[in-house]
């Protein structure tokens, strides 16, 4: 059992926090919403008053917040985590944030001796509660060790990659998204073009299922509605996975690409395929939405 300070039980870190308890994990609990520390709490978390106060005692820290500031301001802000915690303290920020912000967090840390490591996570919500998601980390190797067991208790053991030093797991989390964009948009466009040529969606998405055509999106989250039960589409596109995160996902795959010196083309134009799709109210709806656009019925 490891004493963990969680922050942030938003839509992703109340699952992943009831996991950790379920694992046998003592948690002190921290988030700006009481209605989200009540649930938690109910699971057996421990609530303290501030994140400062969720660490006393914390040997691993996790946080999950929204996106960089908020993870700069918890840590390296004015009374940040970095001015309280013990120097043999593990932090692991598995929230989705721009790889300079990881990279800077972490070298803050490691100048106080403490170990940070960004460690997103692929597979949304329904991975979340199920325990299954996928990791992808960035820091060394010591840390990624000492991290392994207590991701285990979030997500499944196989997907758990340790990408490179600080930063690394953004990399490969943008990288990841960007062609998950691009695929569902190819995959909405195939099964468009094919319907308006009188084939039936659900016949193509079998043959390309067993042609070279075949992709996660058209394999295990099919956007034309009926084709697959269970899948968003089938469901009127409640999410999911939120278009407004795709969106995030794409401007932080960007910033990549221009740090290193790619023009990528085809992410650049998902960007603005999933801004406009965005822009006309399709911001909470699931991102295999992005098929009515396609279909020329662009609204929600
Ligand atoms: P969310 O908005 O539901 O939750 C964020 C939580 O952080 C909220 O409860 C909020 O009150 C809390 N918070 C914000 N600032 C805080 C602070 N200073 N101190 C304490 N708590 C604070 O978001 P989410 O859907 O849980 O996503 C969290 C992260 O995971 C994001 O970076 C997102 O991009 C990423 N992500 C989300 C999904 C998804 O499907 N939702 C999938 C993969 C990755």
């Amino acid at each position: 059992m490891t004493t963990i300070a969680f922050i942030g039980l938003g839509n992703m870190g109340s699952p992943m926090a009831k996991n950790l308890l379920a694992a046998g994990h003592a948690l002190r609990i921290f988030d700006l919403s009481e209605p989200a520390l009540a649930d938690v709490a109910r699971a057996g978390g421990v609530i303290a008053d501030s994140a400062q106060a969720a660490c006393t005692g914390a040997e691993v820290v996790i946080t999950m917040l929204p996106a960089g500031k908020h993870v700069r301001q918890v840590y390296t802000g004015v009374d940040g985590l970095l001015t309280v915690l013990n120097r043999d303290t593990l932090c692991l920020d598995a929230s989705t944030i721009d790889s300079e912000t990881a990279r800077e967090v972490g070298l803050a840390a490691a100048d106080q001796g403490i170990q940070f490591m960004d460690t997103p996570v692929s597979g949304g919500v329904a991975a979340a509660q199920a325990g299954t998601l996928a990791f992808m980390c960035g820091g060394t190797e010591e840390a990624f060790q000492r991290a392994r067991p207590i991701l285990e208790g979030m997500g499944n053991s196989e997907k758990i990659f340790h990408a490179g030093p600080g930063g690394s797991g953004q990399v490969a989390k943008a990288a990841n998204n960007m062609v998950l964009a691009i695929h569902m948009i190819g995959t909405c466009e195939a099964l468009t073009m094919g319907a308006n040529a009188g084939l039936d969606p659900a016949v193509l998405s079998e043959i390309m299922k067993a042609s070279s055509g075949n992709n996660w999106s058209l394999q295990v989250y099919n956007p034309w509605p009926e084709v697959m039960a269970g899948s968003p589409a089938s469901n009127g596109y409640q999410p999911g996975f939120m278009v407004d995160l795709m969106v995030k996902d794409l401007g932080l795959a960007m910033e990549v690409a221009r740090g290193s010196g790619v023009d990528n083309a085809l992410g650049r134009l998902a960007l603005e395929l999933y801004a406009a799709h965005q822009a006309d109210g399709n911001g909470t709806m699931d991102f295999s939405s992005i098929l009515n656009r396609l279909r020329g019925d662009p609204r929600p």
